[in-house]
């Protein structure tokens, strides 16, 4: 029996499956479909997410894959410089979502069993019991990372409180019969308007098409080669000539969040936790930081070692990073929307965004570099420890000390959680934040 079930092998899933296991928990993760993802939802990696991918030795197989790396993120359009970032990574990697979860999960020891699409999930005091493709599987918990649609926040009835969408937009990767010389071939940003066209590898371009038609169109309309191919035209003339559309999809622009991302035995991350408008490139980092947080808290849990409140510092420290994004899709949603007085918004917050003070306050939040959470006084630059302990450096362990915790010799001291946030830098309190974090001594 494994320790923790995972529903979902998207990004999210797959990294909170990781996480578990390089922490020595037994993971089952749970997938709906019978292969690997083939298409690619998100194209950019932002540079935290970088970091997380990077500190856990994940980077070095997506990287080759890499179509960009691009020095600025954007808002709603507006490119936001990363260059001065304070991190080794300032800028996105343009990469297809497809080749990082592919990464991830050829790390896992567990296999993700596919075709177990989660039907019920029953829980009581000593664990959960999943059906999955008609199987009944028992753990002690369940992490619902099973996307936007989370088909266990249902079973949960678990309170979703937000917006519904109001319009829909399709997002399509297409070959092209015939392109103008001028289309570029590289990544640049940012990529905005109704039709724009990024180029994929092996010849396809991705397009995201919004308008008139695909608002009253609505969500549930399957998307035609003839909707693509008029966007096309209105976007960029005679010239483009659409060939075939490999893959199309609607979505649209609910913006909702879990009230609780923790159900008793069932924690909730990702998409499954919180859904917005994927502009501004947040969703996909916001759901992989997630994963990160969470991993080594429920490790702690499982192995008996976690310090009182840590698992529940899951729900305290993501659920207000999301409700942030939230806030600024919508905003960014506004700005985009084709009325003259958008313009004339999205004109003065390009103005103000010119402002430097203003420009490090977005990147810092878009970047995810600029995350941190109570009692954290800031980011690592050192490798976390392979399997997925807190690392102590500059200090001796203290005497008695046996929890999960690395000593390792350094100049500056720190005590750096799992997920490389440094809870405690040198003087006084280091007892109380082992304590906070680690557990208590032996
Ligand atoms: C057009 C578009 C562009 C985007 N671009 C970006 C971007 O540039 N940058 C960015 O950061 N984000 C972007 N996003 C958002 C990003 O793709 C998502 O936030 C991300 O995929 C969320 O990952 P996840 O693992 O939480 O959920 P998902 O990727 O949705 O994965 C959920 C998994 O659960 C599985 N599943 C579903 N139901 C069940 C079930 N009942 N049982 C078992 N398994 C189940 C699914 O098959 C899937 O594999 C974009 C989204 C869209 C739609």
């Amino acid at each position: 029996m494994p320790d923790v079930l995972v529903a979902g092998a998207g990004p999210t899933g797959l990294l909170t499956a990781f996480e578990l296991e390089r922490a020595g928990v037994d993971v089952l993760v749970l997938e709906r479909d019978p292969g690997p993802a083939t298409q690619s939802k998100a194209l950019g990696l932002q540079p935290r997410s970088v970091e997380v991918l990077a500190d856990r030795g994940l980077l070095a197989a997506i990287e080759p894959h890499a179509r960009a790396k691009l020095p600025a993120g954007h808002f709603s359009g507006v490119p936001i410089d990363y260059r001065d970032l304070p991190t080794r990574f300032p800028y996105q990697l343009g990469v297809e979502q497809a080749h990082v979860t592919a990464a991830i999960e050829a790390r896992l020891r567990t296999p993700v069993l596919r075709g177990a699409a989660v039907t019920a999930v029953a829980q009581d005091d000593e664990g959960v019991t999943v059906t999955a493709g008609g199987r009944e599987h028992r753990a002690g918990w369940l992490v619902a990372a099973d996307g936007g649609h989370s088909t266990v926040r249902m079973l949960l009835g678990a309170a979703f409180p937000g917006r519904p969408a109001r319009t829909s937009l399709v997002v399509a990767d297409v070959t092209l019969a015939a392109k103008p010389a001028g289309l570029a071939e590289d990544w640049t940003l940012p990529s905005s308007g109704s039709g724009y066209l990024l180029p994929l590898s092996a010849g396809r371009y991705r397009t995201i098409v919004y308008g008139e038609e695909q608002h009253r169109l609505g969500r549930d309309a399957p998307v035609t080669a003839d909707e693509v191919r008029r966007a096309l035209t209105a976007a960029h003339g005679p010239d483009v000539v659409l060939g075939e559309v490999l893959w199309a999809s609607r979505f649209g622009d609910a913006s909702r969040q879990l009230e609780r991302y923790r159900h008793g035995r069932v924690l909730f991350a990702g998409d499954a936790a919180h859904i917005h408008l994927p502009v501004g490139g947040q969703g996909l980092n916001l759901g992989l930081q997630d994963a990160a947080n969470l991993g080594w808290k429920l490790a702690a849990t499982v192995h008996g070692t976690a310090p009182d409140g840590l698992l529940d510092s899951y729900h305290d420290e993501r659920h207000p990073i999301a409700a942030r994004v939230l806030v600024s899709t919508r905003a960014q949603a506004v700005l985009g929307v084709p009325a003259p007085d958008a313009a004339a918004v999205r004109a003065v917050v390009t103005e103000l965004l010119a402002v430097p003070e203003a420009r490090r306050a977005v990147a810092a939040e878009l970047s995810g570099i600029g995350v941190t959470y109570a009692g954290v006084s800031g980011r690592a630059d050192v490798p976390a420890a392979p399997d997925g302990r807190a690392v102590l450096i500059g200090a001796a362990v203290p005497a008695g000390w046996t929890g999960r915790v690395e000593g390792r010799e350094g100049a500056a001291p720190r005590l750096v959680r799992p997920d490389g946030y440094v809870v405690w830098d040198g003087g006084p309190g280091l007892d109380e934040a082992l304590r906070r974090w680690v557990g208590a001594p032996a």
